[in-house]
């Protein structure tokens, strides 16, 4: 799957890093950036907590 976070959106909370710290990190510029490309389907359950956690639902996912 592919996982977007919108940088317009992210508040830099880092909500998504504590839910799936292998795939989102926050950056330097305090925006969250998705790790792997594609995202292996292991993480499903975890990114999609994510998506549920994140108080901009800045995080979008695509199969
Ligand atoms: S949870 Fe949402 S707002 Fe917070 S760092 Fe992640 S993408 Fe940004």
């Amino acid at each position: 799957m592919k996982v977007i976070v919108d940088p317009e959106k992210c508040l830099g909370c880092g909500v998504c890093e504590a839910d799936c710290p292998d795939v989102f990190q926050l950056g330097d510029d305090a925006i969250a950036k998705v790790l792997l490309d594609p995202v292996p389907d292991k993480y499903r359950d975890d990114v999609m907590q994510a998506v549920e956690d994140c108080p901009e639902e800045a995080i979008s996912v695509q199969d």
